[in-house]
């Protein structure tokens, strides 16, 4: 039989493709029209788009549950759980860090913004940003039922790691909840592999979609700043993260690389490190070899807290909003604007566009106009499309990585190019 999975990528870059030209194509021929307005982009693509991303979605909750509770009812041991989150928390946020002192600094040799740009009609109004006391408190659930079906990552984290951990300390009893969950965790996988075949339909009506609506006269003056994230986006994924791979577990970049092209895919047709989730694990645990225990853990918390692509959006923006506005920025302002960036990426979800609310409550922090997002605001789309795939691509790094220290790593797996790739 032929493997699914390299298929399957084919199968998306196909879709993907098609959907493109032929939004540009119905765009050309019929400016304006309100027929392909109202039954193709709003009609037939908006729907198809929105229930693939939908099913990817709905598997969210479930998956991170049975999965997370699966691999916690094996490490029963309190010393190891523990040096486990610190490690994941440790690395997630050393990463975030080197992502935003790049982007600050790409943007402050470059310098893409000029104060010619300063228009009299810039309006943005920011949206609330959750305060740091209210994220510490919003991580233990009041009602996990509720947790649930808010989707509220970080709760759904904790209760399942603690109803893991009790499994693991229950004797024989224990052992035969954790049997059903292991079975659980085998069907909802298969559940995963199933929805993922969906996908070259619904990336063709995503990005019809969003070829039918998003114009290239949005990017006007600022694309030098659309270019300077992007060119920091792949620096950070294919030169920090191979580097760090390299580093810290000695593994090949470029099997990593290869192996993360569908998630990558899914994560810049979606723009969602949450929607893509799904997909993340499952490739984490069958193509990479990451264990269970591992993956389960800390990518549910990665798409949660680790956005290394947002990170470096913000950095450029900030500096470069300050130019716009011929505010100077000192030392102590990039100190501030790394730690306030690293921490607004804790507790906001992984969602499309959440890094732009992010955006609002780094700038201010150091005293910059907020309507400054008003400039950027029309490029942001492809970058948060972009930047998502960047997010998921430290998530996984992280992963593998921590897997590999924590000898939860099987490398036969890795290495194997046909790992994974299950027909159905
Ligand atoms: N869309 C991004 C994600 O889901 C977050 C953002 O930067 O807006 O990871």
């Amino acid at each position: 039989t032929q493997s699914y999975k390299l298929g399957l990528t084919a199968k998306i870059l196909i879709g993907m493709g098609a959907g493109i030209l032929f939004g540009l194509l119905l765009r050309n021929l019929f400016p304006g029209s309100e027929f392909i307005q109202n039954y193709i982009t709003d009609g037939f693509l908006h729907v198809i788009g929105t229930i693939f991303i939908s099913s990817l979605k709905m598997l969210v909750v479930p998956l991170v549950f049975i999965s997370l509770v699966c691999g916690t009812c094996s490490l029963s041991d309190p010393a190891k759980l523990g040096r486990l989150g610190g490690k994941t928390i440790a690395f997630y946020l050393f990463t975030t860090a080197i992502a935003l002192s790049l982007a600050i600094l790409t943007a402050v040799l470059i310098h893409p913004g000029n104060a010619s740009m300063v228009t009299e009609n810039m309006q943005y109004s920011a949206g609330d940003a959750p305060s740091l006391a209210e994220v510490l408190i919003g991580i233990v659930p009041t009602n996990p039922m509720k947790a649930m079906s808010e989707g509220n990552m970080l709760q759904i984290i904790i209760f399942a790691v603690i109803f893991g951990f009790a499994i693991s300390h229950v004797g024989s009893k224990g052992k035969r909840v954790a049997a059903l969950f292991e079975d659980l965790n085998e069907v909802i996988m298969r559940v995963v592999t199933l929805i993922m075949l969906l996908a070259p339909y619904g990336v063709f009506a995503l990005m019809g979609k969003l070829a039918l609506t998003l114009g290239l006269e949005t990017f006007g003056s600022v694309v030098k700043y659309f270019f300077v994230v992007l060119t920091v986006l792949f620096v950070h994924a294919f030169l920090v993260y191979p580097l760090l791979l390299k580093l810290f577990s000695g593994l090949s970049p470029l099997t990593f690389i290869r192996k993360m092209r569908d998630v990558q895919l899914f994560a810049f047709s979606t723009a969602s490190s949450n929607a893509t989730l799904p997909v993340t694990i499952e490739t984490a645990e069958h193509r990479l070899g990451v264990d269970n225990k591992i993956a389960a853990f800390t990518l549910p918390l990665g798409a949660t807290i680790n956005m290394d692509g947002t990170a470096i959006m913000q950095g450029v923006a900030t500096v470069f909003i300050a130019q716009v506005f011929g505010i100077e920025l000192t030392i102590t302002d990039y100190i501030a604007v790394v730690v306030t960036a690293t921490l607004a990426s804790i507790g906001t979800a992984g969602v499309p566009g959440v890094g732009l609310i992010m955006l609002a409550m780094v700038l201010n922090q150091v005293g910059l106009p907020v309507e400054g997002i008003a400039l950027i605001i029309g490029v942001d789309r492809l970058l948060d499309m972009v930047r998502t795939a960047v997010n998921v691509t430290g998530d996984t790094v992280a992963t593998v990585i921590i897997a590999k220290s924590e000898g939860e790593f099987n490398e036969a797996t890795f290495m194997d190019p046909k790992a994974g790739k299950a027909t159905l």
